[in-house]
């Protein structure tokens, strides 16, 4: 079973895959994290976020240190914005492309996967059993990335996070590679007004219905 889970920025798709995937026993692959950790690799080796070196970025995209993914320095919305830049780098996301496939054609449990980004439903894996585009009111989310930055002890205002994710949410709408969209066959979920349990609900009850026998 391959579950793609697209959405906005803090929309609740992380809490989500990462739930569903605790749920079933199945693989979990955060494809923003590979974006993430592209950008803070150029950051690293001096790269001018204003004027990014297309080069440079492809081939910090092919020769990526993995473990990078997992750590809290990818995390801030400096790394973000400029994620959000090399993203709309056509090559950058073809390095990109074979990984996350290989990811949910083996996923390390054998059992199933669940991708979550901007493009799985519409690129990366068309062919998901099921696709789930998860938004919210940007006010609301930006909200809750204000929260998650400074729980994380990030000195953040409100107003700057709101500003970094319209422009964001804009590049990645508007960008001509694998725009963030829902596909065709997606389900939206608006979690504006919904806590994450809920959000949870929801999509088990679509789960449930698309393949019982998961349950
Ligand atoms: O999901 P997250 O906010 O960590 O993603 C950071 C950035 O990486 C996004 O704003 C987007 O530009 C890019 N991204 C992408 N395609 C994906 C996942 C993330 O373009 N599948």
């Amino acid at each position: 079973m391959i579950i793609a889970i697209d959405g906005s920025a803090a929309s609740g798709k992380g809490t989500l895959a990462k739930r569903v995937a605790a749920e079933f026993g199945y693989d979990y692959l955060d494809t923003g994290a590979l974006y993430r950790a592209v950008a803070f690799s150029l950051l690293n080796a001096g790269a001018n976020s204003n004027k990014i070196d297309e080069k440079q970025a492809v081939n910090a995209a092919s020769t990526l240190n993995l473990l990078l993914t997992q750590t809290a320095e990818i995390r801030t919305d400096k790394v973000a914005a400029l994620a959000s830049i090399v993203a709309a780098i056509g090559p950058v996301r073809a390095e990109l492309l074979s990984l996350q496939r290989a990811f949910a054609a083996a996923p390390p449990s054998g059992r199933g996967a669940v991708l979550d980004g901007r493009d799985i439903g519409t690129i990366v894996l068309p062919n998901a059993d099921l696709k789930f585009f998860i938004d919210a009111d940007l006010d609301i989310r930006a909200k809750r990335r204000t929260k998650e930055l400074l729980q994380a002890e990030q000195s953040v205002m409100f107003r700057d996070v709101l500003a970094e994710m319209t422009a964001r949410d804009d590049r990645d709408r508007t960008r001509l590679v694998a725009p963030l969209k829902a596909a065709d066959d997606a389900i939206t979920i608006d979690t504006s007004k919904m806590d994450a349990s809920e959000v949870l609900a929801l999509a088990l009850s679509h789960i449930n219905r698309v393949c019982p026998s998961e349950q």
